[in-house]
């Protein structure tokens, strides 16, 4: 069984643009997998010799009718469920959200490892980018730029020695 990762965010934290860079062309989708359902979505990745499974949760997107606890509970939850590891990413450069802290008590009542992940950090010091989100009490961030790929390699590694 390939370890998975989950990418689990508020809205435009650069889940998406991670997966692009964790699948690259290769993000076909793995539909045909048990289990698997296609409001999510599923791509395979590679570090080194270590293949993985990283699920997208573009359904995260709060929907007017039914709210973002509801559109937690339904999507969000189940990717977590099937994930070896979360990665929690949050924007360094917005800072931290009424909406993050929301996201790490629902990560922490999942019981899952997660791993918090400062992004869009191109450019800035890692003291700065990574000075609010100490509250959330997930330890030492992580920090990357999924868009020019900077630390992206060594969180997947990390990612999967703790899967
Ligand atoms: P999602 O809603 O969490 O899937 O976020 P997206 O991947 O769609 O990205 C939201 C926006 O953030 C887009 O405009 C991206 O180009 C931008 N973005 C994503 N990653 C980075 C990054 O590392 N640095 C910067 N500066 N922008 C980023
Ligand atoms: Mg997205």
């Amino acid at each position: 069984m390939k370890p998975v990762i989950a990418l689990i965010g508020r809205p435009n934290v650069g889940k998406s643009t991670l997966f692009n860079r964790l699948t690259r062309s290769r993000d076909a989708l793995v539909a045909d997998m048990p289990g698997l359902t296609r409001d999510r979505h599923y791509g395979e990745g590679r570090v080194g010799d270590r293949p993985f499974l990283v699920i997208d949760t573009g359904g995260f997107e709060p929907v007017a009718k039914e709210g973002i606890m509801y559109e937690m509970a339904k999507q969000t939850k189940q990717a977590v469920a099937e994930a070896d590891v979360v990665i929690f990413i949050v924007d360094g450069r917005q800072g931290l959200t009424p909406h993050d802290k929301t996201i790490t008590d629902f990560l922490r009542k999942s019981g899952r490892s997660v791993m918090l992940v400062v992004n869009k950090a191109e450019g800035m010091k890692y003291t700065s980018v990574t000075a609010d989100f100490y509250e959330l009490g997930l330890g030492d961030p992580y920090v990357i730029s999924a868009a020019h790929g900077d630390g992206v390699s060594d969180l997947v590694i990390e990612a999967l020695d703790i899967a």
